[in-house]
């Protein structure tokens, strides 16, 4: 047994096996087809492919375990007939000439989440099977499962790399991961922020070995270790903690359905952040009564190439849809720094962080602006949109965006295409921006406060450098007195403020926030009944 200390970038316990992160292995490309003929054909052949291999599974199992348990690989044979569920992948193949693979996984994905939601317990557990009989078909589509009948159905695993991309980590399947361990990475870096996002403990900055593959483990993320081969004794009294840690969690759960409140009766709205439509089960399931921060850039690098008018606004109609009318703020395009994109074809840059990125592309580019901003009014007929402007530094920024909006705003009338009423704000998270609060706050609609950004600027310390973590202190009391400032100036102007970086999830900075005046917090999934429970108890 060895015990390996790491940084915590979320907390929570899990024991597993771990897989070693392998860069082409484990990820479901999208890539542009030309033939969809053929596409359709590959999909049919590996279709057909799974449902022999279900049926001599079938027979097996009815022979080991007996007809009703076997029973399973019947349902997911008719699975595989459904028709709703041909439809969508043959749709995605036609309309969006994308590869099976991922229309596959894709499908399978929002299938899952559907079923997920229903009240029905029989119904809840055919997600999984969805995700089961999907997977099938894309292992065998990537050759990764030729005609293999045996095939075990892998457990979720922890998965152990050196680094992860953001984009790496947004196309992992998280049904299948049970922790993240890097050896390198930082606390404060968009990778951290997803495995919050997806409720999954992780740890950076972990000294581990080449030699893990396979080996099971402990994640502690609450003390930011890993137990390699763990002792009996040793897993027995995690697996207590673990009790412990869900007794915990479920008595949050009496929280939901009940109003964010102080004790004073002021209502705050909590918001949830996501990075994809994948995200939207764990808000509504975490009860939060919008989504905060939509990071569309999760769109494009998830891409291999510039995703379509049509294939953001099919990505922004069903979280708007699915989120019923409930609040959907939309960040435009944030990318640069530490999300690259190979088809931006962006040049290196001494100074990312400082760099070319967000707004300042989408200004300098505006085709790709546009093209967002016409999938986002297009998506606003069908719930209750906002559009969220990341990086303002300058006045004129805000306007020429307002600009290019006003000008698809126009466009669209012309086509006579619907959109709604659609609030216009901007991410606070710059000095700059901070300093000149009270004029930006005549131009929007609000303010969301991106401390993640506020702090690496107003502190001079790149939030992606693991060796000055203990330098990046969140709490620094100037970052503190900038919150304060746009607070006051927002509500000099009758628009209202709130924050959605990770320091809005802090409870310890909770009862601050309020006194402050704070009127939207927007976090990760898993931390809205946590926020939700200290603000009940906040005058
Ligand atoms: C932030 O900077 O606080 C923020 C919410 O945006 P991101 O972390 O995506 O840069
Ligand atoms: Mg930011």
């Amino acid at each position: 047994m060895i015990t390996i200390n790491g940084k915590a970038a979320f907390g929570g316990i899990v024991i597993g096996k771990i897989k070693e992160f392998s860069k082409e292995k484990n990820v479901v490309r999208r890539t542009k087809i030309t033939d969809v003929e053929a596409e359709y054909t590959r999909f049919e052949h590996a279709r057909e492919t799974a449902i022999t291999q279900l049926a001599s599974l079938y027979e097996k199992a009815v022979k080991e375990v007996g007809e009703t348990n076997a029973a399973i690989f019947e349902v997911h044979q008719m699975m595989l007939e459904d028709d709703d569920y041909l439809d969508s992948i043959k749709n995605m193949i036609e309309t969006q000439m994308v590869n099976a693979e991922f229309a596959v996984a894709t499908t399978g994905d929002n299938f899952a989440s559907i079923f997920s939601e229903m009240d029905d317990e029989y119904m809840k557990e055919r997600a999984a099977d969805v995700k089961d009989i999907s997977e099938r078909v894309i292992r065998i589509l990537s050759g990764i499962e030729e005609a293999s009948e045996d095939s075990e159905e892998e457990d979720p695993f922890i998965v152990v790399a050196d680094d992860l991309a953001p984009s790496e980590t947004i196309q992992l399947d998280r049904s299948k991961v049970l922790a993240f361990v890097t050896r390198k990475g930082s606390t404060n870096s968009h990778t951290a922020i997803l495995a919050r996002t997806m409720n999954i403990p992780a740890l950076v900055c972990t000294p581990l070995d080449n030699e893990v593959d396979g080996r099971i483990a402990v994640v502690d993320g609450n003390s930011g270790k890993i137990i390699l081969d763990p002792e009996e004794e040793t897993i027995v009294s995690y697996e207590k903690l673990l009790k412990e840690e869900r007794e915990r969690k479920e008595l949050l759960l009496r929280l939901k359905g009940q109003k964010t409140v102080t004790k004073s009766g002021k209502e705050i709205k909590l918001y949830a952040n996501i990075g994809g439509v994948k995200d939207v089960a764990a808000v509504l399931q975490n009860d939060a009564a919008g989504i905060g921060l939509f990071r569309s850039e999760f769109l494009y690098l998830q891409s291999d190439t510039y995703p379509t008018e049509n294939e953001q606004f099919n990505a922004y109609k069903t979280v708007a849809e699915m989120m019923a009318g409930k609040k959907v703020i939309i960040r435009t395009l944030d990318i640069g720094a530490d999300k690259q994109i190979d088809y931006f074809n962006l040049d290196k840059e001494e100074n990312p962080a400082l760099g070319y990125r967000a707004v300042r592309i989408c200004l300098d580019r505006p085709e790709i602006f546009k093209t967002q901003l016409r999938a986002l009014y297009r998506a606003s007929a069908y719930g209750n949109i906002a559009i969220m402007v990341p990086m303002i530094a300058s006045l004129w920024e805000v306007q020429k965006a307002k600009e290019l909006a006003e000008s698809v705003k126009e466009e669209l009338k012309t086509e006579g295409i619907a959109f709604g009423d659609v609030e216009f704000g901007i991410m606070i998270e710059t000095p700059a921006a901070v300093m000149l609060a009270d004029e930006l706050a005549k131009e929007v609609d609000f303010f969301s406060i991106g401390t993640n950004d506020l702090t690496q600027y107003t502190l001079a310390i790149d939030r992606q450098n693991a060796k000055l973590d203990m330098f990046y202190d969140a709490h620094h009391p100037a970052v503190l007195r900038m919150i304060q400032m746009v607070i006051d100036s927002a509500h000099k102007a009758g628009i209202w403020a709130g924050i959605c970086g990770e320091l809005g999830a802090d409870t310890t900075l909770t009862e601050t926030f309020v006194q402050m005046g704070i009127d939207e917090l927007s976090v990760s999934p898993a931390m809205v009944l946590p926020v939700r429970d200290k603000i009940l108890g906040v005058e």
